[in-house]
């Protein structure tokens, strides 16, 4: 995390988060999802949204449990004074363990040597940690599998200073809506718990799913808890669910416009001057670029709302700087409002959109904007 500095005037590029939208937002799922445990997953800096202001929020609007991906960012939110469980729900380095123990985090299983090196970390501490075991049903990226569960627990489930709070799976096509896939999935899971529970190892939270679930999931794939991240800064994962939950986008981007000129035709316009301007061509200059987190593939696709018009992305997408067409907006002068990211009149531009310029998904968009970029909490 950059630490704040104070200045009397800030870069114009900054990201807005609108805190009611997000608490709107925790509320909605929460009565989507009914009795289970809702876990917020809070991973890459909250969906890029920051993670201790967002999480101290989600906790505060009734999240149960917190989910993120590093042990970082759990030891982070520990450090903010949050103490609902929180769950590190990828696959870590046995070297981790005394972090794990120390902050006391919620790990996810599914090797031998971080099961033992948690153990050990545990007993040295004399603490009892909660563990969850992770089965791949088909994602294929971590994950005991379901053919080898009984044999891992016979070596696992007994080691001292370990508590197996739960089981869980992660779906690798439920969003892409290929409910025969998931069903398969969750049939596989299910077997997998019984057999296991048959052998004598129980676990009291089961759970599989994200925002697809608690949005359109099965009645009886909610189990115990549920584990929506996207849903919570305001996107389905996918558009055909837009109008099975009402959400509000919590990000907004905007900037200001830099320089302004005026481009006589065949001229090249930014870096390798592939962009040439066909006739007389206004420009204008936003101060954000890749080193932002605003992509170069948006070139040529991307527009910015100006003066509540759609102005398109030309030339290069640089480091800092991105270069938009203004010719057919009056009066755009150095100073205007730009919207990335929002709304703007009558004009909008949801990370939905952002994602289909460049071949995306929500989740990436929000995600990327770097901690260069200020947020500002309303
Ligand atoms: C990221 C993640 C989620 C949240 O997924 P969304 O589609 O953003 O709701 C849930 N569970 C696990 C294990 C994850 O890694």
């Amino acid at each position: 995390m950059l630490k704040t500095i104070v200045l009397s005037a800030y870069h114009p590029t900054v990201a807005e988060i609108d805190l009611e939208a997000f608490k709107e937002n925790v509320k909605t799922l929460k009565q989507h999802i009914t009795s289970e445990l809702l876990l917020a997953v809070v991973k890459t800096n909250a969906y890029g949204h920051g993670i201790v202001p967002i999480s101290q929020e989600a906790v505060r609007v009734g999240a149960d449990r917190l989910g993120v991906t590093t042990v970082e960012e759990g030891a982070m939110l520990r450090e903010s004074g949050i103490t609902v469980p929180i769950h590190i729900l990828s696959s870590i380095m046995p070297r981790q363990a005394e972090d794990i123990v120390r902050y006391h985090l919620t790990a996810s299983i599914s090797t031998f040597d971080l099961a033992y090196a948690l153990s050990k970390a545990a007993e040295k501490r004399k603490k009892i940690i909660s563990v969850h075991l992770k089965i791949d049903t088909g994602l294929h990226r971590f994950g005991v599998f379901p053919r080898e569960a009984v044999n891992f627990c016979k070596t696992c489930y007994q080691l001292p200073g370990l508590e197996w709070e739960g089981v869980f799976t992660h779906f690798s096509s439920s969003d892409e809506g290929d409910w025969k896939k998931t069903d398969q999935q969750f049939e596989v899971f299910r077997s997998t718990v019984n057999a296991l529970k048959s052998c004598g190892y129980n676990f009291p939270i089961l759970h599989v799913g994200g925002s697809t679930i608690a949005i359109e999931g099965k009645p009886e794939m909610r189990l115990d808890m549920l584990r929506p991240g996207i849903a919570l800064f305001g996107y389905t994962p996918a558009p055909r669910q837009k109008d099975k939950i009402t959400l509000k986008p919590v990000m907004k981007l905007k900037s200001e416009i830099v320089q302004v000129h005026e481009l006589p035709p065949n001229t090249p316009v930014g870096y390798g001057g592939n962009f040439i301007t066909k006739s007389k061509t206004k420009i204008a200059i936003v101060p954000i670029g890749h080193g932002d987190g605003y992509k170069k593939a948006l070139v040529n696709k991307g527009e910015m709302l100006v003066k509540g018009c759609r102005a398109k992305i030309i030339g290069s997408i640089s480091q800092d700087q991105t270069i938009i067409d203004v010719t057919e907006i009056s009066d755009v002068t150095e100073g205007d409002e730009v919207i990335l990211l929002g709304k703007q009149g009558h004009e909008e531009i949801t990370a939905r959109d952002i994602a289909g310029w460049m071949d995306s998904i929500v989740d990436e968009v929000v995600s990327s904007f770097t901690e260069r970029i200020r947020r500002i909490y309303i």
